[in-house]
């Protein structure tokens, strides 16, 4: 990658960081996860509002670090109007973009933008940062458990905490 092509990716990240998209809670949604990563303190909540087999609008809120919060708003952005295989088709992509595994199945739709975060493959200790909200997401779709942990086994946020409503500029 040119490094004007990484200085471009870079901007992209820090700009869904700093103003995200679709950060709201979603009034019509009818799927939801919370997500946590104890590893960087990212906590998010994915909304979906799910019509038959597609998802028709997607949203997020919550307190995490740029690269979480860049993941979750172009996660959002890029899942409107995709149906549910073409959805899950998108978290395996995007996960093996992270990796650098090869476990997606070929065809279905592009990352597009999305591989603005090819660069997290460099820093390991980011990429639990970047899947969250994808991960959130694939449990929210399946309608599992509604709160996912990127760490087994760690504590899960108390109900009761408040919960923040708008994103810090801090980068973990
Ligand atoms: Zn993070």
């Amino acid at each position: 990658m040119s490094s004007d092509l990484r200085d471009l990716y870079q901007e992209m990240i820090l700009d869904h960081g700093k103003r995200p998209r679709n950060f709201r809670a979603l009034a019509k949604a009818n799927r939801r996860a919370e997500g946590y990563n104890p590893l960087c303190g990212d906590r998010e909540t994915v909304y979906l509002e799910v019509e038959g087999d597609r998802v028709v609008d997607a949203a997020f809120e919550g307190a995490g670090c740029a690269i979480s919060t860049a993941s979750a708003s172009m996660m959002t952005e890029a899942l409107k109007g995709k149906s549910r295989a073409e959805a899950e088709t998108l978290f395996e992509k995007f996960r093996d973009l992270i990796t650098g595994e090869t476990k997606a199945a070929a065809g279905g739709p592009p990352l597009g933008k999305l591989e603005v975060f090819s660069g997290v493959r460099e820093y390991p200790v980011r990429i639990k940062c970047a899947t969250l909200p994808w991960h959130t997401m694939r449990s929210a779709l399946h309608g599992d458990a509604a709160m996912i942990s990127t760490e087994d086994g760690a504590e899960a946020s108390p109900k009761d905490e408040p919960r923040p409503t708008t994103p810090p500029a801090r980068v973990c």
